[in-house]
């Protein structure tokens, strides 16, 4: 008998009673990280890191009933044993491990192996069975440091100053990645669109340092934010919310970006490539590196990692169809 299934609630363990990030209300729900596609409300409780808590009652409701750990805490549920690991993916982001009499299994949840200021990097986890993403999980994805890609971000703001630079990303994670990666050239002010405000400001709860930011709503009428870096969600583009500001240049920095036409098709002037999930090496080198025998393999790519690690390293690795999205809502 396999220790995780997968039901229509999402990943299930039976010996340990629990869900891992279901997609539809469950009595017990572990959550790897706050991204829309692994934490939804309606479950009657919850487990995830401490770190992440504050993410997660913003999206979930304050009441929601949800028990933080730490990093590397060992819980008896069932008859399993659970623990969290960094994933390095977003902030509070987690690797499951389920232990069980003689079996290990590990589910990855969105993971990423560049540095990352905002999160704790991802750790190795030895285990039998490793279930992984594989968002960007082709050969073609191979990912430059999120230092270098923000030293671009920072050059492209200061090649024209005579009009505002809005910059698009992901409200959860990546932005606050770029704003605590812009430390390392400025200490200018990032003006940021409400929904970016709200989670930028947990970050700061809990220690994250990044570069001062300014709600653009506080801002008078009259302001022209010349010259300023603002950085809003994608939801943002073309909305209302954008006629604030006169003729600005347009970027947007997603993994996406690395995708020829991509930056073209949504209709902004210039594509930053910069993802939090692992690019093809480091996906492959994480699986080798748990020392699993069997893996599966969710979200994207699915088919052309399995068969690459089953041809040329001789796992055991197939995919396992879910319902998770792949970064976030873009
Ligand atoms: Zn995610
Ligand atoms: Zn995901």
């Amino acid at each position: 008998m396999s220790l995780i299934t997968v039901l229509q609630e999402g990943l299930y363990c039976e010996p340990g009673g629990f869900f891992i990030d279901p997609w539809r209300p469950v009595d017990v729900a572990l959550i790897t990280h706050a991204h829309s596609d692994h934490a939804r409300s309606g479950s009657n409780r919850y487990l995830a890191t401490r770190i992440s808590e504050g993410i997660l009652r913003k999206r979930l409701g304050d009441s929601v009933n949800l028990q933080g750990v730490e990093y590397g805490e060992k819980i008896k549920l069932g008859d399993t044993w659970v623990s969290f690991h960094p994933a390095g993916h977003v902030l509070g982001s987690a690797q499951i491990r389920v232990e069980h009499q003689d079996q290990v299994w590990v589910i990855s949840g969105d993971y990423k192996r560049c540095a990352d200021p905002t999160c704790a990097s991802f750790e190795v986890v030895p285990c039998d069975t490793f279930i992984t993403e594989a968002t960007f999980g082709l050969p073609i994805y191979k990912w430059d440091s999120g230092e270098e890609t923000c030293r671009k971000i920072y050059d492209w703001w200061q090649a024209d100053l005579d009009r505002p630079s809005l910059l698009f990303c992901y409200a959860f994670g990546k932005a606050q990645r770029i704003l605590s990666e812009l430390r390392k050239f400025t200490d200018q002010p990032v003006y940021v669109h409400g929904a970016i405000h709200v989670l930028t400001e947990i970050y700061r709860e809990v220690g994250i340092e990044m570069v001062p930011t300014i709600p653009a709503s506080e801002m008078a009428r009259s302001y022209k934010f010349k010259g300023d870096l603002v950085l809003s969600p994608p939801s943002g583009h073309r909305s209302s919310w954008m006629k604030r500001f006169y003729q600005p240049q347009t970027a947007f920095a997603s993994g996406w970006m690395a995708v020829r036409g991509a930056r073209r098709r949504r209709g902004y002037e210039r594509g930053f490539v910069l993802s939090d999930h692992a690019d093809w090496q480091g996906l492959v080198n994480t699986v080798l590196q748990t020392g699993a025998k069997t893996v599966y393999v969710t979200h994207g790519q699915s088919d052309v990692l399995s068969r690459y690690l089953n041809e040329t390293y001789g796992l055991h690795a197939m995919p396992l169809r879910t319902l998770f999205e792949g970064e976030g809502d873009i």
